[in-house]
């Protein structure tokens, strides 16, 4: 028997190598994950890296996925396509630049807390970078224990960040 569809919102993150064209080659990746199709996708925007290192400014786009994928199977699809964009990750650093960055935000109502997979993502309250965008196509989402996103957006620690035409 097949498991139902589940909405599912995926964070999108890439600031080397062009990163507007990473953003914008990614999303029939998404598309092309098994038994998943992309539904929409936000606008493009830039923003301040948050970082302790001085480096390029963001592109972020939030994309909504429906998908029969557990979120573990969806977590490792996702991998797999960053690793593709050739993600350079490092040790050292935390907040490392990166050519993709592919986040689970949320998947349908689940709330689960463990050490590999945190949904909602846990830091999706301070996240201006995500929560603009998913504001843009989910409307005014209510997120038990959260608030809203007007709510978590008026809250969120300042960042500068703008829409992209
Ligand atoms: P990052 O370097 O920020 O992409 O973090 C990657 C790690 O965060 C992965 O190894 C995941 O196991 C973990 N993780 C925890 N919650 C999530 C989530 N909601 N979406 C994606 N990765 C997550």
């Amino acid at each position: 028997m097949q498991s139902p569809a589940v909405k599912t919102y995926i964070g999108i993150g890439s600031n080397l190598a062009d990163p507007k064209q990473q953003v914008i080659d990614v999303l029939p990746h998404l598309n092309q994950i098994s038994q998943t199709r992309l539904l929409e996708h936000s606008s493009l925007y830039q923003s301040a890296a948050v970082s302790e290192i001085e480096q390029e400014d963001y592109i972020n786009a939030v994309a909504c996925l429906e998908t029969q994928l557990t979120p573990e199977q969806l977590l490792l699809e996702l991998q797999a396509i960053e690793y593709a964009f050739y993600r350079q990750r490092s040790d050292e650093l935390k907040w490392a630049p990166r050519t993709m960055d592919l986040d689970i935000i949320l998947y349908g109502n689940l709330r689960q807390r463990d050490s590999h997979l945190s949904i909602p993502h846990d830091q999706l309250q301070n996240r201006l970078f995500v929560l603009q965008p998913l504001q843009e196509i989910a409307g005014d989402l209510y997120l038990p224990g959260l608030g809203s996103l007007s709510y978590m957006i008026q809250h969120a620690p300042s960042l500068r960040i703008e829409k992209l035409a």
